[in-house]
């Protein structure tokens, strides 16, 4: 299933794509509950889905099998007039992992670490499909970062997870453009500022269920910049795997259903090029992640926001 949270009539909606089209979850769920006993209705919001998702997943995949089946037409929206709002616009945490692919560390000039590096994204910060991110005007050096993110669902609530048990945790995935800014970023030695601008975190187009995706660790991700390739890696050459990260923020706190979390960027990004290029006005930035589809974002001035 591909999930999305939209906007309609300026309000969020949680649905599923099918075909051309998005169903409304849950107003289409409350219409074949009412037929169908082993329906429930969902919720209107995914992050109170994803809290209870192991109970409400074939919910979901029944109503997007009817609407497949023609069944619920008059819950459809054509996904092509659908504006797409982050996959999870509210997830309790965003924590991001740096430095994750020895290539990239290398370019950046930066040691490996022996454990994962993490930072934190607020999720006001993020912003979903076709939403320009922002060039802020106390700075220029706008950074792009393409990344595979991780969403997790229901029985994401222990503490001390092993790795044996942590893919259990993942719901699904999702693409996320970890833009940076560099000075804010490395003026100082914390990362919160330059991780946190506004319009600073592209995450879409929609979150994939983990049943469509045979291996994580064996994604394609490419980041273009007006049509041009800058990034191009597997995930395989991940530092830390996804069940080692997931292990290790368990250490320290829970890890709860709707949390994301970005698992690092391959080289190719801007500020080590020669010469270093930075987004500007007027740039069309793309992540595609083999399985994920493309996120895709216009750049403009923060002025014009
Ligand atoms: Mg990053």
């Amino acid at each position: 299933m591909k999930l999305v949270t939209y906007e309609q009539f300026g309000q969020p909606r949680f649905g599923a794509v099918v075909g051309e089209n998005i169903v409304d979850l849950e107003r289409a769920s409350a219409a074949l509950a009412a037929k169908t006993a082993a329906v429930r209705p969902l919720p209107a919001a995914i992050e109170l889905f994803l809290a209870q998702s192991s109970v409400l997943d074939a919910s979901a995949r029944a109503v997007v099998q009817a609407a497949a089946a023609g069944q619920l037409d008059v819950f459809l929206t054509p996904l092509a007039d659908a504006v797409l709002l982050p996959p999870v616009p509210r997830p309790s945490k965003i924590i991001c992992v740096a430095r994750n692919y020895a290539e990239h560390a290398r370019e950046a000039g930066l040691q490996i670490s022996e454990i994962p590096i993490l930072f934190a994204r607020f999720a006001s910060t993020q912003i979903g499909q076709d939403a320009a991110i922002s060039v802020p005007s106390v700075s220029h050096q706008l950074d792009w970062e393409g990344e595979l993110a991780v969403v997790l669902g229901a029985g994401s609530n222990g503490r001390r997870i092993g790795k044996a048990e942590a893919m259990d945790l993942v719901y699904g995935y999702t693409i996320f453009n970890d833009v940076t800014v560099r000075d804010y970023q490395f003026r100082v030695t914390q990362y919160t500022a330059g991780k946190n601008f506004r319009h600073s975190g592209p995450c879409g187009p929609w979150l994939v269920t983990r049943d469509e995706i045979d291996n994580p660790h064996k994604l394609q991700i490419v980041t273009r910049i007006n049509g041009v390739e800058k990034q191009s890696a597997n995930t395989d050459t991940m530092i830390f795997d996804i069940p080692t990260i997931l292990e290790h923020i368990a250490d320290f706190i829970d890890l709860e259903p709707g949390d994301l979390i970005p698992t690092g960027t391959p080289a190719g990004v801007g500020f080590k090029r020669n010469p270093p290029e930075f987004l500007k006005d007027g740039d069309v930035v793309e992540v595609e992640i083999t399985g994920l589809g493309i996120l895709r974002n216009p750049v403009r001035n923060e002025e014009k926001l």
